[in-house]
């Protein structure tokens, strides 16, 4: 079978490919790209795999960035594009279940297709688009199926890593994971104990966005990985019930993570510090799942105090939640407050300076409550109107 490279991404990279065989070197697209166009989807990151040496593909072309020299990967620079170009390799020495911190580079790409970790992963493709498929990858892709590429025992001992990438690539392709493959990740399931923290985020926060988190998640659960993944065990019942949502899929990994931590009940900072997640997911997954705790009838101080991007994934959620949610109302009620940010008051705390009030926490509070009642509809957001009354309450608080 032939895949045909008309992809852009393909073709502007075959030029590459045959000036490393020109060379008298072997050279493939392998990968995910090879996989996603096999599945007629859209391609990214186009990896390509050679018997050529790092040395040897520095020599070969002449702009050239060490970018992984120790794994085998040479950048090559070509009209402004970057293309990875990693030697083959076998990751003999193994330590502690965890990806290897040797690698050795071979000439033979069966040795490389050996070590990867799916069949529909371990296909290559010569720039002709004839197609190397040493494991039976294509039947596997033909029946949406994963499976591990030789005894999965062995590889999920090398790399516990590869059983949280079972369950990403089911929910990102709507694949299965085959029964003997399942079984060895459920065999195998505390090994994850060994992987980082960003290791496994990396892989979930991928399951959580994917087009079929369902099976994703339920073979979470059902392997046990769940039990091993930081703050999640002794969630099995709640899991499952977030797999259960309807399988619209979550625009961004803020939903994916508020949708799960509001039905869990878990606390969104503790949680996603455990799962060593940026603060900026950290801030808008807070405000979002106290946002969804006052749903369906937010106060405008409660979308105020929201913000835009809570307000949007928390109306995104909520259907999820209840189809029967009126998102375009959230969003209009949000829209229509008189400010949405305190910048866009018209009264600072210099305007009150000069009004002679004195500055201190006084002055916050008188702000404070300003800044509610303007967002309450309760006073006008008019600079002379918001002075006056501000100087009402300060009279009123003495
Ligand atoms: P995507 O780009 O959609 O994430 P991908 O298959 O390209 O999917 P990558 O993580 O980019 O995933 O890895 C590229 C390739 O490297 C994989 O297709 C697989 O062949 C191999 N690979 C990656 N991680 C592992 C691993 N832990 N064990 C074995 N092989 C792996
Ligand atoms: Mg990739």
């Amino acid at each position: 079978m032939q895949l045909d490279l008309k992809q852009p991404d393909f073709q502007a990279a075959i030029p590459i490919l045959k000036k490393i065989e020109a060379a008298g070197y072997e050279a493939y697209f392998v990968g995910g790209s090879v996989r996603d166009a096999l599945l007629g989807l859209p391609i990214h990151d186009v990896d390509i795999a050679s018997s050529a040496y790092p040395e040897e593909i520095k020599r070969i072309f002449k702009r050239t960035v060490d970018t992984g020299i120790e794994h085998g990967t040479v950048m090559v620079l070509d009209h402004g594009t970057g293309y990875e170009v990693t030697t083959f390799r076998t990751e003999s020495r193994y330590q502690d279940f965890r990806r290897p911190d040797h690698v050795t580079f071979v000439r033979s790409l069966a040795e490389d297709l050996k070590r990867r970790d799916f069949t529909i992963n371990a296909l290559a493709v010569r720039h002709d688009g004839t197609i190397i498929d040493l494991f039976d990858g294509l039947t596997d892709l033909k029946n949406h199926q994963l499976r591990a590429v030789g005894d999965p025992h062995e590889r999920f001992h090398e790399d516990a890593l590869r059983m949280m990438r079972a369950v990403r690539f089911e929910s990102q392709l709507g694949f299965h994971i085959e029964p003997a493959t399942k079984e060895a990740i459920t065999a195998n399931a505390p090994l994850l104990k060994h992987i980082s923290v960003e290791r496994i985020a990396a892989e979930f926060n991928r399951l959580l966005i994917g087009i079929d988190r369902r099976f994703g998640i339920q073979d979470f659960v059902t392997t046990g990985l769940f039990a091993y993944a930081p703050a999640l065990a002794g969630q099995r019942t709640a899991l499952w019930h977030f797999s259960e949502l309807p399988d619209t899929t979550f625009s961004g990994i803020a939903s994916g993570w508020s949708a799960l931590l509001f039905m869990l009940k878990l606390n969104p900072e503790a949680t996603l510090k455990a799962w060593k997640q940026s603060n900026d997911l950290i801030a808008v997954v807070s405000q979002t799942v106290t946002l969804l705790a006052k749903m369906p009838t937010p106060t405008a101080w409660d979308l105020y105090t929201a913000g835009s991007r809570a307000v949007a994934v928390a109306g995104e959620v909520a259907v999820l939640l209840k189809p029967d949610f009126d998102q375009q109302a959230l969003a209009a009620a949000y829209a229509q407050l008189p400010i949405h940010a305190k910048k866009e008051l018209a009264l600072t705390g210099r305007d009150l300076i000069a009004a002679g009030v004195r500055p201190g926490p006084m002055m916050g509070k008188l702000l404070h409550q300003v800044e509610s009642q303007v967002v309450a509809g309760v006073l006008p957001n008019d600079p002379k109107k918001l002075l006056s009354a501000a100087i009402e309450m300060s009279r009123e608080r003495q």
